[in-house]
């Protein structure tokens, strides 16, 4: 029986003959391609600058240190994103906290936010230095509202936009930074185009372009202009910073620039496959992620809630059974043992404890045929 899975990969031809043609280039690594790669992604979403790197994680822990973030320090986040989001803030040494999720929408709440905030000042705990948000699923948060309170609490916005590459918002794209200062979006092969792994860092800073340049390159600049030294050969060249090496390849680049090309095509596809669902599904058994009509959503992930709040597993199992792999995004990140060491409980967050024990996660990606989606909405309506 074939397999379908919750998410995968399109790989066309041309996106192969791409990587083919990229491997019989001079380079392969930290050539020409790479700053192409750049360039596109930056100009498809309307921002200044794009920093390519090896992946989302690398690309949020960029972030996060390119924006200062380190010991003493504080990020907060959604409960329900991946783990990554939070991961990175406390790789870079920072103290982390969650916001719970709005109930219809399941994005971090703006309304808990602004709670969260005004508890902390009024009692004088310390208010965060960034809030992450998370366009869950593909569907933009409010970004507004959270712009506002970032100017009342003076904090700074990173958008993990690994799942909405191809999303808008209001009059805006995701990734021009209009309402953050970072945007980071993924290339895992799930996400909406992929480079194998893979992500990118978007800003309309060129300080934080060039700083998070720099640390994914072991913290090293060739540009005279900042060296200490005061004479430099052509050869020469300093690590200023601490950093690693977080760096994309050529032939990833160029999987990402042929698949750049079918964005478009791949979100048409995902939001047809999102409608049918809508339609063929019992709106009695299942609710659905609201959509707001002025955000346009890259519908990376296709979530339904069982309304009886007590099948949820045993569905997945059926679905299990006859070879559709569905899945539960996401445990939330308090509830992992790590986070629940540093004395994180789920009980904290009411929304998402709700979300997470009747939420899953069906199949939704380009090459899905409709014939699929049909026995996926017959086994579930059941
Ligand atoms: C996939 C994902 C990441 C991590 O992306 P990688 O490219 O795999 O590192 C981070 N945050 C969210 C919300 C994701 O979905």
């Amino acid at each position: 029986m074939k397999k379908v899975a919750y998410g995968k990969q399109s790989i066309s031809p041309d996106d192969i003959d791409a990587v083919v043609r990229a491997l019989r280039a001079e380079k392969i690594t930290q050539g020409p391609i790479v700053d192409s790669f750049e360039e596109a992604i930056a100009a498809k979403v309307g921002a200044n600058f794009g920093v390519a790197c090896n992946s989302a994680t690398s690309g949020l822990y960029l972030a996060y240190r390119a924006l200062g973030v380190g010991p003493g320090k504080l990020v907060w986040t959604t409960t329900n994103t991946f783990v990554a989001t939070s991961n990175a803030a406390l790789m870079c040494g920072a103290g982390i906290d969650f916001v719970d999720i709005d109930p219809q929408t399941w994005n971090i709440s703006a309304e808990k936010l602004s709670e969260k905030l005004n508890e902390a000042r009024q009692k004088n705990w310390p208010i965060p230095d960034v809030v992450t948000v998370v366009h869950f699923a593909g569907l933009p948060c409010e970004l507004e509202e959270i712009r506002n309170l970032s100017l009342e609490f003076d904090f700074k916005i990173v958008e993990d936009a690994s799942h909405a590459l191809g999303a808008s918002y209001k009059h805006t794209k995701i990734g021009d930074c209009t309402f953050s200062d970072v945007v980071v979006f993924s290339f895992h092969p799930v996400k909406m185009i992929t480079t194998g792994e893979g992500g990118m860092l978007l800003t309309n800073s060129s300080q934080i372009a060039e700083k998070s340049r720099e640390l994914a390159n072991h913290g090293i600049t060739r540009d005279s202009a900042k060296f200490k030294a005061k004479e430099a050969p052509s050869w020469y060249f300093e690590q200023l910073d601490l950093g690693m090496n977080l760096r994309i390849t050529d032939f990833q680049s160029a999987l990402g620039l042929s698949q750049l090309k079918r964005l478009d095509d791949f979100i048409e596809k995902r939001s047809e496959i999102a409608q049918s669902y809508e339609k063929s599904l019992d709106s009695n058994k299942y609710s659905f992620q609201f959509v707001k009509s002025d955000v346009i959503s890259s519908r990376h992930l296709f979530v339904v809630c069982d309304r009886s709040r007590v099948e949820r597993n045993a569905l997945i199992e059926r679905l299990s059974e006859n070879g559709i792999y569905s899945t539960v995004h996401y445990i939330p990140v308090v509830q992992h043992p790590y986070y629940q060491e540093m004395g994180f409980r789920l009980e904290n967050y009411p929304n998402t404890k709700k979300y997470y024990e009747s939420a899953f996660s069906i199949p939704i990606y380009p090459d899905l045929k409709f014939a699929e989606v049909e026995r996926v909405s017959k086994l579930l309506n059941g």
